[in-house]
């Protein structure tokens, strides 16, 4: 049965010129566009690891797809490449906290100077643009800085895309640098629509987490890496190691399901008349806790999980300087207002941070405590 858009409209088949789209969240929207969709993708990535399994010739997509090996920064075919394609996704970035301020010169060419091209092209070539912002952008909450009886007030502390400040610490809190560099490339684009008519829609991603989130430690990546906190702590686990607490984990955030999240993308794509010239948050403001009770949370699924006892997992209290280094600094809330992508797309959220965490660390077990199971019964030398 054709697929139809939110107007009941027969949804044309695109393509699509998904820069990043070996990562994270492009691994997980191209799974998507080739199961469901008879959209095309051309993936651009220095990697191409989390897509292997969707790139081989036996495939029923195989002629859907295609893989380009390339560096943004420094090669002359992307023009090409966004002007045969309808529509560019630009998800390439450096996106790790531990990099904001130990590579903060690669984290700003990264999320800003190196997305200029790409919204040239796209302007010059009159192409549509989704670009990968991040709700980083907002920084701190007003709340944060009034005494405790206002933080109460929401206010004080949601995050709406059209009102909300945008609040970053000093220059010497370089975790700001990729915050920054990001609202600079979100205002470029805005610029870009605002003189010359760029179709664009930017999407602000509050904490999506799923399977294939960045890598563990040792593993499919360095042994001395820090990637984000779900693979953080699903590497403590799978280890046995106590899971650190940066600053008391006294920091809150709103996790969203990958599956979630990428429903929302597919209606981006699909209603570009609807999703043209917005900016949307995509979380869901449901699932807060602080990052202590994610620990203790995901300690109690592991255990389910790995059918472990829970009393042999735990947490420790560390610094954010003996663990970022200096010059860290921290979001203390994030809670996305809904308004403009209820009101745009109709997209809501459906899954709970227990489910989430269930199938995240369900997937987290059985793809990794092999390995490291024979990583821990090798002599240490
Ligand atoms: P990711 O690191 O898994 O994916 C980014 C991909 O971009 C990687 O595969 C990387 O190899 C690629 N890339 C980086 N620089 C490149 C270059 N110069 N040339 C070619 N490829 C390059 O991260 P992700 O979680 O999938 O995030 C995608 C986007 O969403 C990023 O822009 C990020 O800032 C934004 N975002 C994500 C989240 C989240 O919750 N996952 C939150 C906020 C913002
Ligand atoms: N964090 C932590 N322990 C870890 C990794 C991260 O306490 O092992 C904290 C980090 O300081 C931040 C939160 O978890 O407060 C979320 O970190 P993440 O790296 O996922 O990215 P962020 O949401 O800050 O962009």
């Amino acid at each position: 049965m054709a697929r139809v858009n939110l107007d009941g409209n027969p949804i044309p088949p695109v393509s699509i010129c998904m820069i990043g789209g070996g990562g994270f969240i492009g691994s997980h929207l191209c799974e998507k566009l080739m199961s469901e969709t008879s959209h095309k993708a051309i993936v651009i990535d220095v990697s191409s690891d989390k897509i292997n399994h969707l790139l081989h010739n036996s495939l029923p997509w195989a002629n859907r797809i295609e893989f380009h090996h390339m560096n943004i920064k420094n090669d002359s075919r992307l023009e090409t490449l966004i002007k045969t394609c309808d529509l560019t996704i630009n998800l390439a970035a450096i996106c790790t906290p531990a990099d904001y301020n130990t590579r903060p010169l690669d984290t700003i060419f990264s999320n800003f100077i190196d997305a200029i091209p790409v919204i040239k092209f796209c302007t010059e070539n009159n192409k549509r643009l989704i670009h990968f912002s991040t709700c980083e952008v907002f920084g701190k909450t007003i709340g944060s800085f009034l005494p405790e009886e206002y933080r109460k007030d929401p206010q004080y502390y949601v995050l709406k895309e059209d009102v909300s400040p945008c609040i970053f610490g000093p220059v010497e809190k370089q975790r700001w640098s990729y915050a920054c560099a990001k609202q600079m490339t979100d205002r470029l684009i805005y610029a870009e629509h605002a003189e010359n008519g760029l179709k664009f829609t930017i999407v602000r991603p509050y904490n999506w987490i799923g399977p294939r989130m960045d890598f563990i430690p040792g593993v499919d990546g360095p042994s001395d890496g820090v990637p984000r906190v779900l693979a953080c702590f699903s590497n403590n686990l799978l280890r046995g190691e106590p899971l650190k607490l940066v600053d008391s984990g006294h920091s809150q955030r709103t996790f969203l399901y990958i599956n979630d999240a990428i429903e929302a993308v597919m209606l981006m794509i699909d209603n570009p008349d609807r999703a043209n010239g917005h900016i949307f948050n995509v979380g869901n403001p449901d699932n807060e806790v602080s990052v202590k009770e994610l620990a203790e949370l995901m300690i109690q699924v592991y255990a389910k999980v790995a059918d472990v006892p829970a009393s042999s997992l735990s947490t420790l209290d560390v610094s954010s300087e003996e663990f970022y280094g200096k010059g860290y600094d921290d979001s203390d809330r994030r809670i996305p207002d809904m308004t403009i992508i209820t009101r745009q797309l109709g997209w809501k959220p459906s899954t709970s941070l227990d489910e989430l965490l269930d199938s995240t660390l369900q997937y987290q077990h059985q793809t990794y405590s092999h390995a490291i199971k024979t990583e821990l019964s090798k002599p240490s030398t």
